[in-house]
């Protein structure tokens, strides 16, 4: 490694699993010089912040952790929360990510200086932070989004997120209203139902629901799992495959592919549901994989329960008392949990970004965020973002896009780094391109047809990779220098392959 090789700062923003694996990554190839910004008081991200009772990956556990840190411990088939966060916690630990990690600490604002190819990131400490490369890492559903209700603060019980859980409140016995019907408010509903003295949940639209198939790993499970991680591998391996599978049905506006999904789903609603007015009301009217599929054993059971009510009435108010529903009836609660899910980390750009020439990230997003391969943006060099527009999945795991992105921005590093390069900034025609071709693709899916927190409010899909993991990551991990222009400090001219050609 030259001298200038160890002075290349790198700064990782967010500490949750994309930061965390980009993180062990670097390390794996001996670069200690990166700093990990979390704003937070302790790492995890999701993990750390959604401890609602019932809080759980819909994931499979097998595929919802990162292929090169396999963990044959998992307790269950789809993994509590908590289990998820310690995991995490135990890769910090394991490579000693604490020593790189600033807790506590936001970055407010991030410029690029094209003279010294480096980024200048300000924190909320009023301290600033020097980085060749920058790693965006800040997770796309983070802050929770309350509904615009009117008298939302009038209520005068607990109120509570579901991504806030408030774990000094005691919900025994209480009178409780849950408002969502989302995939939290499937995992949140069912655990609470035997607690709680009354629930109601508030539905503004039924959602498709499928079997979890959930259980516990046996002892000696765990056991083989260690003994022989070929079979852990095998088992990601088939969950995987199993997932792109029926990823079609999921994501394609496929009417007959759909409808195969809708009468498994149909199928588990009356096996849990046996009342036809109930399960009529429990009925989606949109088509399958439009919003996202939820996974549960227990849900629509829980419905079966003399304590728990569903609510149909929209919401006109909230009052002090309770909730206001629009056939006038005042449904009297002492504690309110918002199951609304969150505000789109990707509508703008996480803090103010500047990059060549003063150029602003939100500016480059007017019209939607776009990146290339959902990486990188033109015009802000070096900058690396995982989980970034349009590499969402609806189908199967996250993670599978993560480390593909985690791939590439290590390559693009490596390059920086072995020829001395001030920048590597992707060619606008290329990201252009790319992203014509994603949003053209968006026609064939079905998710243009419902309404749903994929969608911009002009209807467009920034979120969601229309297509296969195993297509998007096959696209992504390798950093071709071609579609990048290449500056280097010697001539500090913006020269690339493509301008040369
Ligand atoms: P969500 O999917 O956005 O659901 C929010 C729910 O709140 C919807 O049912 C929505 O109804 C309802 N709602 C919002 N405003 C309302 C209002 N004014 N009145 C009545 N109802 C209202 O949020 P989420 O359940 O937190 O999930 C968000 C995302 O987080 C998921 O799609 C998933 O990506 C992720 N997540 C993942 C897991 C996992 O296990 N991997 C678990 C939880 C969450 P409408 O449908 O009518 O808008």
């Amino acid at each position: 490694m030259t001298a200038r090789a160890t002075e290349f700062p790198i700064a990782i923003i967010g500490a949750g699993f994309g930061g965390i694996g980009m993180a062990i990554q670097l390390k794996k190839r001996g670069i200690e010089s990166f700093t990990m910004f979390e704003r937070a008081a302790e790492v995890g991200g999701t993990w750390r912040d959604n401890t609602y009772p019932g809080a759980a990956c819909d994931v499979p556990s097998h595929a919802y952790s990162l292929s090169f840190e396999p963990n044959p411990n998992w307790s269950r088939k789809f993994s509590p929360s908590q289990e998820i966060q310690s995991y995490l916690l135990g890769l910090v630990e394991k490579w000693k990510l604490r020593d790189h990690l600033r807790l506590g600490t936001e970055i407010r604002e991030a410029r690029f200086d094209d003279r010294s190819g480096t980024w200048t990131l300000r924190t909320d400490k009023g301290d600033s932070f020097t980085a060749r490369v920058v790693i965006s890492a800040v997770g796309g559903l983070v802050d929770p989004q309350y509904p615009a209700i009117a008298g939302i603060d009038s209520f005068r019980g607990e109120k509570m997120h579901t991504a806030r859980w408030n774990h000094d409140y005691d919900l025994t016995g209480k009178r409780v209203g849950v408002i969502g019907t989302g995939a939290s408010a499937i995992q949140v509903v069912p655990a609470i139902a035997a607690k709680v003295g009354h629930l109601e949940v508030f539905q503004r639209t039924p959602a498709w629901v499928v079997p979890k198939l959930d259980g516990r790993y046996s002892a000696r499970a765990r056991e083989l799992f260690a003994r022989y991680p070929l079979l852990l591998r095998l088992s990601r391996g088939f969950k995987y495959w199993m997932s792109e599978l029926f990823g079609p049905m999921i994501f394609l506006d496929a009417p007959r592919l759909s409808a195969i999904g809708e009468r498994m789903s149909l199928k588990h609603l009356e096996a849990q549901v046996k009342d036809p007015e109930l399960r009529r009301k429990l009925t989606p009217h949109f088509q399958f994989g439009c919003k996202r599929i939820l996974v549960s054993d227990d849900y629509w059971a829980t419905f079966e329960r003399d304590n728990v009510d569903l609510v149909c009435e929209g919401i006109r108010e909230i009052r002090a008392e309770g909730i206001l529903t629009s056939d006038g009836v005042l449904h009297q609660l002492d504690a309110i949990i918002f199951a609304t899910g969150f505000e789109l980390g990707l509508a703008k750009a996480p803090f103010p970004v500047y990059g060549l020439d003063g150029r602003s990230l939100d500016a480059a997003w007017s019209a939607g965020a776009v990146a290339y391969k959902g990486m990188t943006v033109s015009g802000f060099p070096n900058w690396f973002i995982l989980m970034g527009p349009n590499t969402g999945p609806g189908h199967t795991s996250v993670l599978v896009y993560t480390e593909a992105q985690i791939s590439h921005a290590l390559q693009a590093i490596g390059k920086l780094r072995d020829e001395h390069l001030k920048y590597v900034d992707v060619r606008q025609d290329v990201q252009d391109r790319y992203n014509e071709r994603i949003q053209g693709r968006m026609k064939y899916m079905v998710w243009p047809s419902c309404s749903s927190w994929y969608l911009s409010p002009d209807g467009s899909n920034h979120s969601l990779y229309p297509g296969f993991a195993f297509e998007y990551a096959a696209g992504a991990r390798n950093f071709h220098p071609a579609e990048y222009r290449l500056a280097t400090f010697e001539s500090d001219q913006r020269t690339t392959t493509a301008d040369a050609a």
